[in-house]
């Protein structure tokens, strides 16, 4: 039986007004598992009217922090209680194997929590000035936020934008992806449970150009918007911000070069490079797209990493034991076959993998590829990692910088100094080294070039999301 997920506007859950839906396809089976109205005009408006109404009116932004932590607490409760309801709707609508939609949801959780904890704990400053006057800051909520989150983690990237927006005291308005309607829906109603007022939280869905995506960006009773997406996206949002002054924080696409150096443990190596490129079917922004070997261990490294990508268990996301799922949709498997099939036709050469079953790509390593295939430059959001050899450390940096992304990069090496000097040099907004995907949610987070504009995580949330305000006192 097909499920519904409605809108979530101002506390009811609806169908659009002129009665229009459409569908979120199971990767796997590739039949209809849901529907969700179809938003235009009118629910965007009607949404974006709820959280002014909500933020205008209160209580929300007037509660003590106590008082939302404890609702926001109570949510991130509730979320693990629900935990195999919210996998399952990730799972059918995207594919991802049960165990990491579970991780997902629990990563989740902890996004709820922790901003809930950093708004409680946070403090303002003060400045006591010569002239005897006193100045004092005040981080007060920002308004009205759009959220508009991607696919490929639709509850986590959802909950990292409303969890700081909502902490500090705003009322927010999200839009899943199109592709990924349904987890937010439970997540939306399960905010309702946990004391939320209604108009704080709402969902509406639809999709982005000329229909609900631009109406949210487009409306002057809008504080903030945060986005997550395609660097080309952020180009229209920021274009819709600019038009009415209002900030805007973008996570965009990435290219991310993973760098082996050969001094590197290759068993820790291997297994994090798996996981970078692999996990998720590699639709993950962070991804280790580009990976570099130091010649020395190049053919070592490759037998090894080859060996566990081979291994990975792959098959029905809802399945157990299944470790690989299929891609997200009909028309993201058309990209990114488009990709595998001409990599000889650029000089390259599978090393293993290339096309599955259905909407499945197999874990892909290329090898041989020139420096300007399209496979090698650009973003491809799937399960396909380019290998580049190289000889030095200078050449090992200017290559991984030879992008115009600048999101994340990975740095294997034993050499303490080594690594430090690499991560410094490197152009991202997080380096990770002998690791990979680890999040502290106090440190900032973000890109660099067309990977972003902006930073969001711990302060940088509260920058955001606020607006800071001085009082100055003569006393
Ligand atoms: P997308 O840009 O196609 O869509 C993202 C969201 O924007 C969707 O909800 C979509 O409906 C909406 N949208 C599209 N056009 C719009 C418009 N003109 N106005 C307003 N909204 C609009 O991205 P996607 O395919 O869903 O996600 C994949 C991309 O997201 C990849 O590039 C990936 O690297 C990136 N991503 C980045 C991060 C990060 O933290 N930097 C995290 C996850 C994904």
């Amino acid at each position: 039986m097909v499920e519904f997920f409605g809108h979530v506007i101002d506390g009811r859950e609806t169908e659009s007004e002129d009665g229009r839906r459409f569908d979120s396809v199971n990767p796997f089976t590739r039949e209809v598992w849901a529907q969700v109205p179809l938003g235009g005009r009118a629910e965007a408006s009607a949404a974006i009217a709820a959280a002014r109404r909500a933020f205008d009116d209160g209580p929300w932004p007037h509660l003590g922090p106590q008082a939302r932590q404890a609702v926001l607490r109570r949510l991130a409760e509730l979320m693990v209680e629900h935990a195999d309801e919210l996998a399952r709707a990730d799972t059918l609508d995207m594919g991802k194997p049960t165990p990491q939609a579970l991780a997902d949801v629990e990563r989740s959780a902890w996004n709820i929590r922790f901003f809930a904890d950093h708004q409680a704990l946070s403090c303002g400053d003060q400045y006591p000035m010569d002239s005897g006057h006193h100045a004092y800051s005040l981080f007060q909520p920002a308004g009205v936020v759009v959220a508009i989150a991607p696919w490929n983690f639709p509850l986590m990237m959802a909950t990292w934008k409303i969890a700081p927006a909502l902490a500090w005291g705003n009322t927010v308005v999200l839009k899943p992806s199109e592709h990924t309607p349904t987890s937010v829906v439970v997540l939306a109603r399960l905010a309702l449970e946990a004391g939320l007022p209604p108009g704080v939280l709402n969902v509406v869905h639809g999709f982005g150009t000329g229909s609900v995506g631009e109406f949210l960006t487009d409306d002057d009773r809008v504080d903030r918007i945060t986005f997550t997406g395609e660097s080309r996206t952020g180009n229209a949002i920021m274009g819709a911000a600019a038009r009415r002054l209002i900030p805007v924080s973008l996570e965009l696409g990435g290219k991310g070069a993973n760098i082996v150096f050969d001094d590197a443990e290759l068993e820790n190596a291997t297994d994090w490079a798996v996981q970078a490129i692999f996990r998720n079917a590699g639709q993950v922004c962070l991804a280790g797209s580009r990976l570099f070997l130091q010649r020395g261990i190049a053919e070592r490294f490759l037998e090894r990493f080859r060996a566990k990508a081979e291994a990975l268990v792959i098959g029905d996301p809802l399945a157990e034991g299944t470790e690989f799922g299929p891609l997200s949709s009909e028309v993201h498997h058309t990209k990114v076959k488009g990709y595998v099939e001409t990599v000889e036709q650029h000089g390259g050469r599978l090393l293993t993998g290339g096309l599955g079953e259905g909407w499945f790509v197999k874990p892909t390593i290329v090898v041989g590829l020139p420096l300007d295939a399209p496979q090698y430059r650009e973003e491809i959001f799937g399960p396909v990692v380019v290998v580049t050899e190289f000889d030095t450390e200078d050449e090992v940096v200017s290559l991984a910088n030879d992008t115009p992304y600048g999101l994340n990069a990975m740095v294997f090496t034993e050499n303490l100094s080594r690594a430090h000097r690499v991560s410094a040099r490197l152009k991202a907004g997080t380096v990770w080294v002998n690791c990979f995907f680890i999040r502290d949610l106090r440190a900032p987070f973000g890109g660099v070039g067309a990977s972003g504009v902006g930073r969001e995580g711990g302060n940088f949330s509260r920058e955001f999301f606020t607006e800071p305000k001085a009082v100055v006192m003569q006393v």
